[in-house]
């Protein structure tokens, strides 16, 4: 579980681990993720944090090593670390472009990557990739951010694809806009005003989703796109 230190992964690690499943916490933020830990094991669970920078390749290897040492298998892989951009592109930085895009699209390729051969001995894995709506459709500004989530879709689809016959279903989850830390100080009025439902997601309602996907009950779904978005690309 990347990014399970705050938001979306805490709720999912959260959900997960009171469904019986180990859970091992990879984020940059490790009080953060040492809490995560603490919260899970008091609750009866089971849980582990890995310091990992999803942009770094040799961190991958490791943090995928820790977790067969501690747990002894690998079943299932969340890939829900993210950033954002904000500015129209006229403005956006080539930093800016390459530091969204590295966080957001190429820890996906990087954690496939390093986590797939575990995942096929496991024989029942499952890949679940947190993009968001703003991977399915544009808002005008964000480029770094949109470009990267579509990219997810796109790499989740061609990643089933290639393991379809080898134990490993990968799907993409597409949030609409959820009540976490990555909002910041946008506007929330103006966020529920663009909803359908008129109310932000809570990272409960994206948890419960990447858990069913993550699941049994998910057995025959592959490459697919799961958007919850409170009605915004209806
Ligand atoms: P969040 O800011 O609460 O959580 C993001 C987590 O990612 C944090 O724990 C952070 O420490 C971690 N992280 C950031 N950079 C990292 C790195 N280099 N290596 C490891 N971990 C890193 O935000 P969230 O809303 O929970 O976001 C989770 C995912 O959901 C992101 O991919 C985000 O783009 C996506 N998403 C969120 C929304 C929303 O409205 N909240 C909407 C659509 C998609």
């Amino acid at each position: 579980m990347t990014g399970g230190a705050s938001g979306i992964g805490k709720a999912t690690a959260a959900r997960i681990a009171a469904e019986g499943g180990s859970v091992v916490i990879a984020d940059v933020q490790d009080a953060a993720g040492a809490a995560v830990v603490t919260q899970i094991e008091n609750s009866g669970g089971k849980a582990a944090f890995v310091h990992l920078d999803v942009t770094s390749e040799s961190g991958w290897a490791d943090a995928v090593a820790a977790t067969v040492a501690k747990f002894g298998r690998l079943d299932i892989l969340v890939n829900n670390a993210g950033i954002g951009d904000t500015e129209p592109i006229e403005v956006t930085t080539l930093d800016t472009w390459n530091k969204v895009v590295a966080v957001t699209q190429t820890s996906v390729f990087l954690g496939m990557k390093a986590a797939g051969a575990a995942l096929k001995e496991s024989g029942n894995g499952s890949v679940v990739n947190v993009s968001s709506m703003y991977g399915i459709v544009g808002s005008g500004v964000s480029p770094a951010y949109h470009a990267a989530k579509g990219a997810v879709r796109l790499l989740t689809k061609t990643t089933a694809l290639g393991w379809a016959t080898e134990g490993v279903r990968v799907n993409s989850v597409h949030p609409g806009f959820i009540d976490t830390p990555i909002l910041g100080d946008t506007d929330r009025d103006m966020l529920i005003a663009g909803t359908p439902m008129a109310r932000l997601g809570k990272p409960e309602e994206i948890a419960a989703m990447i858990t069913f996907l993550a699941s049994d009950d998910a057995s025959f779904a592959t490459g697919a796109e799961f958007i919850v978005d409170g009605g915004y690309t209806a």
